[in-house]
């Protein structure tokens, strides 16, 4: 279960213009506003602001305004003070820090992207290809390069197909590839790549 919510927290308390006076007593420059925002946690985190409100004081008679309550002629004056308050940057600390986690994990998928596409322009014996049978989508299973030269490599195939993504773990053991191999070229591992028919390329061995 998640727990979310909602939650206030006070950002500023400032008096209103000189001149405004008391709509109760009548006092002069006894008035001060006070601004809250209400923004959205996940388990007490916050995520996001999403409004903020007011409620205005006077510190001579003690009567106090909800925004809803509050008299005409304080709306001016009480909108001035919300619109220059802005939400603190930890309003949006679990923003910030989903943006922050995305960003890394775009970073990381890219250099991987780039690995893959400079070991199959060039592959070493050892590389091992993750290979997603197109017939049943749910299955991958392995090529591993026995040799390379110039632009052909010889693979051998693995004997089993699971439902996992990254079979390479349970899959990679020597036991389990197929004896005889198959003559694949450069040009034949790129277009299986772009196929997604070859989805991943590991060189365990540098
Ligand atoms: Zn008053």
């Amino acid at each position: 279960m998640i727990i979310y919510g909602f939650k206030g927290a006070h950002l500023r308390t400032a008096p209103l213009p000189a001149g405004s006076s008391c709509p109760a007593c009548a006092t002069p420059d006894a008035l001060k506003a006070s601004v809250y925002s209400r923004y959205a946690h996940v388990y007490w985190i916050p995520f996001f602001p999403f409004s903020k409100s007011a409620v205005a004081l006077c510190e001579h008679c003690q009567q106090g305004w909800e925004e809803k309550t509050l008299p005409a002629e304080l709306h001016p004056a009480v909108r001035t003070l919300k619109k220059s308050t802005r939400f603190p940057l930890w309003n949006w600390a679990g923003v910030g820090v989903l943006v922050l986690g995305l960003a890394g994990a775009s970073i990381a998928g890219r250099y991987h992207e780039r690995d893959r596409l400079a070991y199959l322009a060039a592959p070493h014996a050892g590389d091992i290809y993750t290979i997603h049978s197109m017939g049943d989508s749910t299955k991958y299973s392995l090529l591993k390069v026995m040799s390379a030269k110039g632009n052909t490599v010889e693979v051998a195939a693995n004997e089993y197909e699971i439902d996992d993504r990254s079979p390479i773990n349970e899959l990679n053991a020597p036991e389990k590839y197929s004896k005889e191999t198959e003559s694949l070229t450069v040009l034949d591992l790129q277009i299986m790549h772009n196929k997604g028919q070859l989805t991943d390329v590991d060189r365990l061995e540098e």
